[in-house]
């Protein structure tokens, strides 16, 4: 047994002054993966603390709002970074919020968020992509251990007194030590001391420099001693006396402009680019943006970028996250303002900065707003707007954006039935058009591209690309040359049970009810033997059919002589309402009760399997072959069978009486 306590484990015993306590497992694992995957990109510790200062400094600028008194005498809200080389220490100071010794437990000793376990899981080994992801989940304090040896931390709650301060000391190797500390100012105080590998980071200028690259736009100042200007040699004969050598200031290192509050004319991309990544914390570029600052009834500004790559947890279930950031009047209120995107542009990531709001505003309030409302509502069209326009003039930009977020943008129809069509202008599919997967197509290039007399819009679902295009139920359309659109996406199922029609024309798709191509030119252009012969093929199966329906009565709706098929034998069309075979077997799988519905099977009266039936005599035979005729549709259309050995059974009697 270890003499160690573990702060996590609900009977501990808060720690007493000086007692060692070990780090929760996930930390410990997090601690050494990121030293050792964060090698290359050291720097970045910098940003980490100086954005948690930064946090710091929101969140107490925030509750003076309601308390004035928290920031006592001192208000100008800063970060201040130092170095001192002969003690090999960088220390990164905030007069922030501060925490107290539960709050130090509970931040800095454990990993409070459930994502830990995942965000381990996602690690790739790829330096880049991992220390964006330690962004992303919000593990930015064990940064420091990658250029440090060891760190402490003594941090003052804001409204505590003095002694009520508290010290934590860690040199990564498993554990901590708290103890009780004075502390005359507010705030939170970083020392880290630095690895002897890492000494470049001693260094002012180099410390400047990180600063100015991920810190610029950070709204408080950054504060940095200055140099001591040297003192000017005495000019010989000069009887005025030496200057007195001056003291060294602090000065601020950063530019701290909110960027969107300049016009935007004079603002370069790269300025955009970099505030992007270093407000949206982002490892690579922005796709696009939109900047926008509205006047009259309501005043607000909005700074909106589309991230080039979804974050992993993109499509999880409970992925709540959202990217945009609240400000009232410059000052940061919020992250995560879900209230000011819908659910299927998550992915959404910057601010809005509203000049309405009272300063003093909470989730609560935000439910229901007028004028949150009425932002929403004007940057879901700047969303919409923006990707209309990048998909128009950057066609590959917008490819890439609909590989990483098209999904998201299926759930639309769903979500905002207002901007129903509006969305679906921006959706891509693959397409019978196209000779292979990846063409995709949008909903405008497909109307342009109807057949005189064609007023609907084809498409299939399926459960994959081949599938999909293999499908029995191409047949026909395959022949007559019409488009049909192939939607192989899990939502798109589901996506088309609320997307019905698209610039007045509907939706159809060619597994479901009756299809009726007759209005479509060049359909219907048999000459009069060709359709003597089919009526005649018709009549003459017509027998056959009933006898099939007898066998199959149990496990189908109707069987009927199918206009849809050329050269498979059959196929099963679901009812118009219903859900696509492949769906129903997911959602089976998932353990959800479905209503049963029995699919229609069609059968091909051109095809020879149907001769041979109608010659058939045997009933036992007949029953057979009528099975194998559902079977095989069924198994076209991703459906699974109840009675698969009974299948293979079948088909092989079947080879077997080739040979008599
Ligand atoms: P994140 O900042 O993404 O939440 P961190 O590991 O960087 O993750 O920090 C964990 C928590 O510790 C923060 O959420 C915050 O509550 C607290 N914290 C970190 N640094 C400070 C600071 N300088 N002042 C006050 N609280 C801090």
């Amino acid at each position: 047994m270890s003499d160690q306590t573990q702060p996590d484990s609900p009977a501990a015993q808060p720690p007493a002054d000086g007692e060692k306590m070990v780090f929760q497992a996930e930390v410990n694992q997090l601690l050494q993966l990121m030293i050792h995957s964060l090698y290359s990109n050291q720097e970045i510790f910098l940003r980490e603390l100086i954005s948690n200062g930064s946090d710091a400094c929101d969140k107490l600028r925030f509750e003076s709002i309601a308390d004035s008194s928290l920031l006592e005498d001192d208000t100008e809200l800063r970060i201040t970074v130092s170095v001192d080389e002969e003690a090999k220490t960088v220390t990164v100071t905030d007069n922030g919020i501060g925490m107290n010794r539960d709050e130090v437990i509970a931040n800095i000793g454990t990993i409070a968020k459930s994502g830990t376990r995942q965000f381990l899981d996602s690690l790739t080994g790829d330096q880049k992509t991992d220390a964006k992801l330690i962004g992303q989940f919000g593990v930015g304090f064990y940064s420091a251990f990658v250029v440090a040896d060891s760190v402490t931390l003594v941090s003052r709650k804001a409204g505590e007194s003095a002694d009520q301060a508290v010290m934590w000391v860690s040199d990564a190797s498993g554990g901590y030590t708290l103890n009780s500390a004075e502390r005359a100012e507010r705030g939170t105080e970083i020392t880290l001391h630095i690895k002897d590998e890492c000494k470049d980071f001693l260094n002012a200028y180099r410390l400047r420099s990180v600063i100015k690259k991920y810190s610029d736009h950070i709204t408080f100042p950054i504060m940095m001693m200055g140099e001591v200007p040297p003192v000017p040699p005495a000019a010989e004969g000069d009887d005025e006396p030496a200057p007195e050598p001056q003291e060294a200031r602090l000065e601020q290192v950063n530019a701290a402009s909110a960027l969107w509050t300049r016009p935007k004319s004079s603002i370069e991309d790269e300025e955009y680019q970099t505030f992007y990544k270093q407000v949206c914390n982002d490892y690579e570029d922005a796709l696009t943006w939109a900047h926008n600052k509205v006047e009259g009834n309501q005043e607000y500004t909005s700074l909106l970028f589309i991230p080039k790559k979804a974050p992993f947890d993109l499509y999880d279930g409970n992925h709540q996250r959202n990217g945009i950031k609240l400000f009232v009047q410059r000052v940061f209120i919020m992250d995560e303002a879900e209230k000011l995107m819908p659910r299927y542009l998550r992915f959404v990531r910057g601010l809005v900065d509203s000049n309405d709001l009272p300063l003093n505003v909470s989730r609560e309030i935000l439910q229901d707003n007028k004028i949150i409302d009425a932002i929403r509502s004007a940057s879901v069209k700047r969303v919409l707007g923006m990707l209309e326009k990048l998909a128009e003039k950057q066609p590959e930009d917008y490819a890439s954006f609909w590989t990483e977020f098209g999904a998201c943008l299926k759930e639309a129809p769903g979500e905002d039935f207002g901007n129903k069509e509006q969305v679906a202008k921006l959706y891509r599919f693959d397409t019978t058009h196209a000779d292979k997967a990846g063409e995709l197509t949008g909903l405008d290039d497909y109307i342009a591209r109807m057949k005189q007399g064609q007023d609907k819009i084809f498409y299939i679902t399926a459960d994959g690309y081949q599938a999909a295009r293999n499908s029995p139920h191409m047949e026909i359309f395959r022949d007559k040359g019409i488009e049909v659109l192939l939607m192989h996406d899990r939502v798109d199922e589901w996506m088309m049970s609320y997307l019905h029609e698209y610039e007045g024309k509907s939706f159809v798709s060619i597994a479901k009810g009756d299809l009726d191509l007759s209005a479509i030119e060049g359909v219907d252009a048999e000459s009069d033997e060709e359709k003597a012969e089919k009526e005649k093929k018709a009549a003459d199966v017509a027998p056959t059919i009933e006898r099939i329906k007898k066998v199959l009565s149990d496990s189908t709706s109707d069987v009927r002589a199918s206009t849809r098929l050329t050269s498979s034998p059959a196929c099963v069309v679901m009812g118009e309402h219903d859900m696509a075979l492949h769906m129903q077997q997911l959602l089976k799988q998932a353990g959800h009760e479905l209503p049963s519905s029995k699919p229609v099977l069609e059968v091909n009266p051109t095809h020879p399997i149907l001769d041979l039936m109608d010659n058939e005599q045997d009933d036992e035979r007949f029953g057979d072959w009528a099975h194998l005729l559902l079977d095989q549709a069924l198994l076209a259309d991703g459906g699974q069978l109840e009675d698969s050995a009974g299948f293979v059974k079948r088909m092989n009697e079947m080879f077997l009486a080739l040979r008599s």
